[in-house]
């Protein structure tokens, strides 16, 4: 963390490589940096960690990104995990994970490995282990890196809280000492690797009673590990905090950076990912909402995304995520820099949305609104209305509206000819506005400059555009003019090489200048000559409307498009229903950004319009096909918006790790299904071939059920 180190030695002798720029962007940017987590909070700096050596394979410091995967295959069948691992490998995988439950898994990894290495495949494996230090011990003289869990790796869950005085945590920690110990041991004797790898969902009673199952909990778990390990001396450990809410796993990553500098001075290797993310795109959102998030931060050296889809599939969404960064630090910043932040005004840690007075149905307590870009159409129909939740029906002249309706639309110099849905509202440009009657529906969007100079002004709401650090300009000049108008709706954009920050920025100033109109997030796809795929689409608005919101930033979205990529992406419409989503064959461009806008919001928890899906990736220990029940369970439920189902393959990681489920479809056996109530259990090894209808059953006892429309 250089200007950490720059700050502590109250010098910058260790900067003598940087230029003068960004020296003096340093100094600008050096705040109270107990409140920091990251290098920089005004542009892309990769934090720079220990390195860490697992096999040939670097990670790290200043090495590349890495990006893996896990198998889902048994491990005790030999050629189907090593044809498995091939496939992974050959997607791009640089580390392949193989789940190590038993002994007897253990020592299977020995002939796995020697398969792959017979066939020319050098690629490090890691076990990964819960419960079994008896197993990690064996992996680990094995392949080249384990992962431990330290919720469970000497603690069995057994959900209760109990009260530990501070001679019984004591003990505890002696234990974990005791048996953890032999492990550090043989990872130094044989050069391997680590994994302190905690989840929120499997943390230990002890942290439990004493954090309960906060990010803070989470830190703690590992940091118990860690110190541990480096008594030891040793060093090549690897960590991670993962969560099923990205929320949560943002701040605890955040926290772990702090508490490790702050304790030690320096930072071990991230492992960045979000558990259960689901599939299709929802788990594509849930996944780039927090990986990248913190990657914008310049936090994580290596990535998995944890998709119900074959392990192979995760790579492309890895390599999506991580290729974002490959020029961003070397970026010419001169022309856009953004100004140093002096004083954080919120808390980096925690969420808490920014306070603002409402304007119409904008901020205050509103949930975000999600405003469809339809100003590419060149004539606006009721079929274009359907791609953003409104379906007309000629007969009875009546509009179904879904739970995924669009608020706003945005149409250019278009004025609709005919009689709109009662609750949407459009919003045009100035001239646009000037003709239509109709001003309780049609509202104006201004640009900042424009908005102070016209007379011609809405007396409900004008949306006010206000460019973040688009060369080099100075996007504070209108603040205070606009500052608190009942009437201005602020949305903030940027074209900025770190659009991200260069929003978020923005933000700080509203907040440190007392600005309390509620702000539109208007995401557009980066400007550049590449084409992009719609998952690269996806990522790219996931990961920067998702960091806004995720820091309590925003009262609503837009994601837009140059004309460009629209036309691209037009061109190459089949991709849209690549990667496993689940769309229709009529699906509109205009359809994908409105069902991404609300995938993001229902990821930051912001706006909840649809039912959540917790399914595990599966593994080894899988005992259903988890592809084809999450499928079936989501046909049965998908119309039962805010309720959270998880769905894992196992009964001993499956219950911990479902963290905040209502409800739970849990594999207790060969054929056997255990559901849960949040952690309860209250139907025990039901059948499978009746526990879908079982589940419903669960459902309706409990007044989460109502009959699909
Ligand atoms: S919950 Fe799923 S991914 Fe986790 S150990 Fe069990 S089967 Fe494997």
């Amino acid at each position: 963390m250089v200007f950490l180190k720059a700050k502590c030695n109250n010098s910058f002798q260790n900067l003598s490589n940087l230029t003068t720029l960004s020296l003096l962007v340093l100094q600008m940017d050096v705040l109270d940096f107990m409140q920091l987590y990251c290098e920089s909070l005004t542009e892309y700096r990769r934090l720079k960690t220990k390195e860490v050596k697992i096999g040939d394979l670097l990670l790290g410091n200043v090495h590349p990104i890495r990006v893996q995967t896990m198998t889902t295959t048994d491990t005790m069948d030999t050629m189907a995990t090593v044809e498995q691992s091939i496939r992974c490998i050959e997607a791009g995988a640089e580390l392949v994970r193989i789940t190590a439950p038993s002994k007897n898994d253990a020592e299977n990894l020995l002939y796995i490995r020697n398969e792959l290495r017979k066939r020319g495949y050098h690629t490090p494996l890691v076990a990964d282990i819960h419960f079994t230090p008896n197993a990690a011990e064996i992996a680990a003289r094995i392949v080249e890196k384990v992962r431990v869990n330290p919720g469970n790796y000497v603690d069995k869950k057994k959900f209760e809280l109990i009260e530990y005085t501070d001679a019984d945590y004591a003990e505890e920690i002696d234990r974990i000492r005791d048996r953890f110990t032999p492990l550090i041991k043989i990872c130094k004797e044989y050069g391997t690797a680590m994994r302190i790898g905690t989840n929120h969902g499997s943390l230990s009673d002890r942290i439990m009673s004493r954090y309960g199952d906060t990010p803070m909990g989470m830190v703690e778990s590992a940091m118990e590990f860690l110190r541990i390990a480096r008594n030891e001396s040793y060093h090549n450990i690897v960590l991670s905090m993962k969560s099923s809410n990205p929320q949560i796993m943002v701040h605890a990553y955040r926290l772990l950076v702090k508490t490790m500098f702050d304790e030690f001075g320096e930072c071990y290797p991230l492992h960045l990912g979000v558990t259960e993310a689901g599939d299709g795109e929802d788990g594509r959102i849930k996944s780039a909402v927090g990986i990248g998030t913190l990657l914008e931060d310049g936090l994580g050296d290596t990535i998995r995304v944890s998709l119900t889809e074959d392990p192979e599939l995760e790579i492309p969404v890895c390599k999506d995520l991580v290729k974002r960064y490959v020029s961003r630090e070397t970026a010419d910043v001169s022309r856009e820099i953004i100004p140093s932040v002096n004083n954080l005004p919120y808390d980096p840690f925690t969420y808490q949305r920014r306070e603002t007075f409402e304007v119409g149905n904008i901020g205050g307590k509103h949930v975000p609104v999600v405003i469809a870009d339809l100003s590419k159409i060149e004539k606006i129909s009721h079929t274009h209305l359907q791609s953003v939740g409104y379906t007309y029906d000629k007969t009875s002249d009546k509009w179904n509206i879904s739970d995924a309706a669009a608020d706003y639309v945005f149409t250019g110099n278009q004025v609709v000819d005919f009689a709109l849905p009662g609750t949407l509202k459009v919003i045009v440009y100035p001239e646009a506005w000037t003709r239509v009657k109709d001003k309780t529906k049609y509202f104006p969007i201004y640009q900042d400059s424009g908005y102070i100079e016209t007379n011609a002004k809405s007396d409900q709401i004008n949306f006010v555009m206000v460019d973040c650090f688009n060369d080099g300009a100075d996007s504070f000049t209108y603040l205070d003019q606009l500052a608190n108008d009942p009437t201005v709706v602020i949305c903030l954009s940027s074209m900025n090489k770190n659009a991200m920050q260069s929003v978020r920025r923005m933000y700080v100033e509203l907040l440190n200048r007392g600005v309390k109109n509620p702000v539109i997030n208007i995401t557009d796809s980066p400007d550049n000559n590449r084409e992009q795929t719609a998952d690269e689409h996806l990522i790219h608005f996931a990961t920067e409307t998702g960091a806004l919101l995720l820091e309590g930033m925003g009262d609503g979205i837009c994601l837009g498009m140059t004309k460009k990529k629209y036309d691209q992406l037009v061109a190459n419409y089949e991709q849209l229903n690549a990667s496993g989503r689940n769309y229709t064959n009529n699906l509109t461009i205009e359809q994908f950004i409105n069902s991404t806008s609300f995938g993001i919001l229902q990821a930051t928890r912001t706006r909840i319009s649809k039912t959540e899906y917790i399914s595990c990736p599966s593994c080894g220990r899988t005992l259903f096909d988890l592809q084809e029940t999450t499928a079936k369970i989501r046909s049965r439920t998908n119309h039962l918006k805010g309720v959270k189902i998880a769905i894992m393959g196992c009964i001993v990681n499956g219950p911990g790790e479902m963290a905040d489920a209502d409800f739970g479809y849990v594999g207790s056996g060969p054929g056997k299904i255990t559901l849960y109530k949040g952690k309860e259990i209250v139907k025990r090894n039901v059948n499978s071939e009746v526990a879908v209808d079982e589940l419903i059953n669960l459902l309706k006892e409990n007044e989460s059920w109502i009959e699909p429309a």
